[in-house]
């Protein structure tokens, strides 16, 4: 037994549940011996106010915001299930003390590659296409611009790098190298099919969907599954339809705004430099939760109430 230290989670579990995994925003808990969901193939996804950027994950919560995601990624989860795409939701029946922040999740064997569909040039993507004239291999038109919409909308998969890591964006042919390539056939489909099924309904809502990230990973029978969280501003970029402009950056609901304050002049910090990024100013806080926040009601059409 290692001393606890200061990067363990919380002592106290959620109850019935015990402690498995922490990524840089949620930590997961398998059932607890003797517990009601003891013996079946669950995790308790715990959706935590934590937000990274850069890699980093900060110092500073976000209050609210693994409920705003939690809420967002299950009512998606509706739309997806709707149109007959399996997820890994089993239940919201969550312990009290993580109430409307935590799913309980078929336990996925996951897929080692993160699945991002774009439909719009921008981020990490408009670089490598200044670079080369393509994203992770795939050729585009010439004079595209920060912002500018795609002809069709492309599968760009990265690398799920280890915690600390960088994310790598590959091409379809490495993904084919390390998952095969029926699988990495299967997850372009899947990705590209759920990015235009939101497409659309983010344009009804007078929301751009320019890029998402999903995860995968199959089930106890060998189902491909849709995983993690879905179509929320941390996974996805969300621009107002109204102001769209390519040409610059744009007016965005999501972690963009907290990205962009970390990369100026104001927060004092080089992204290179290898520290630590600094606490969010009170300001900074508060809009990025009202931006999470209207992400969430501009889609769902109501109102979150806490
Ligand atoms: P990392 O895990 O690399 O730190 P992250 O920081 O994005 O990535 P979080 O979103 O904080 O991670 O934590 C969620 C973790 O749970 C991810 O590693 C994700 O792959 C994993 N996960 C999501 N859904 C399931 C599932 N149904 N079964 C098992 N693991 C899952
Ligand atoms: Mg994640």
């Amino acid at each position: 037994e290692l001393p606890p230290s200061s990067e363990d989670p919380p002592e106290e579990y959620p109850t019935g549940w015990v402690h498995l995994s922490s990524g840089k925003v949620r930590e997961l808990y398998q059932p607890a011996p003797g517990s009601s969901w003891d013996g079946q193939d669950v995790v308790l996804m715990v959706a935590s106010d934590r937000i990274s950027a850069y890699d980093h994950v900060l110092s500073t919560p976000i209050p609210d915001k693994g409920i705003i995601l939690t809420q967002l990624s299950l009512w998606w989860f509706d739309q997806l299930e709707a149109a007959g795409i399996s997820h890994h939701v089993v239940s919201v029946d969550v312990p009290e003390e993580v109430a409307g922040r935590a799913m309980i999740c078929r336990r996925l064997e996951m897929v080692e590659a993160e699945c991002i569909a774009r439909g719009y040039l921008t981020g990490s993507g408009l670089a490598e296409y200044r670079q080369t004239g393509a994203v992770t291999g795939l050729q585009l038109p010439e004079g595209l611009r920060d912002g500018s919409a795609l002809d069709e909308p492309i599968f760009t998969p990265s690398s799920k790098a280890a915690q600390g890591d960088h994310d790598e964006n590959i091409s379809f042919e490495t993904l084919t190298e390390t998952v095969g390539v029926d699988l990495a056939m299967r997850l372009r489909e899947a990705t590209l099919r759920i990015y235009s099924l939101a497409e659309s309904t983010c344009r009804a809502a007078g929301v751009i969907l320019a890029d998402t990230k999903l995860e995968f990973g199959f089930d106890a029978a060998g189902t491909l599954t849709v995983a993690d969280e879905v179509l929320t501003p941390d996974s996805s970029r969300f621009w107002p339809a109204e102001s769209w402009e390519p040409g610059a950056a744009q007016p965005s609901f999501d972690k963009q705004f907290v990205r962009d304050w970390l990369t100026s002049s104001e927060s004092g910090w080089d992204r290179s430099s290898g520290q630590e990024p600094p606490a969010l100013p009170e300001k900074i806080v508060s809009a990025t939760r009202a931006r999470y926040l209207e992400a969430y009601e501009r889609l769902t059409g109501t109102e979150l109430v806490f």
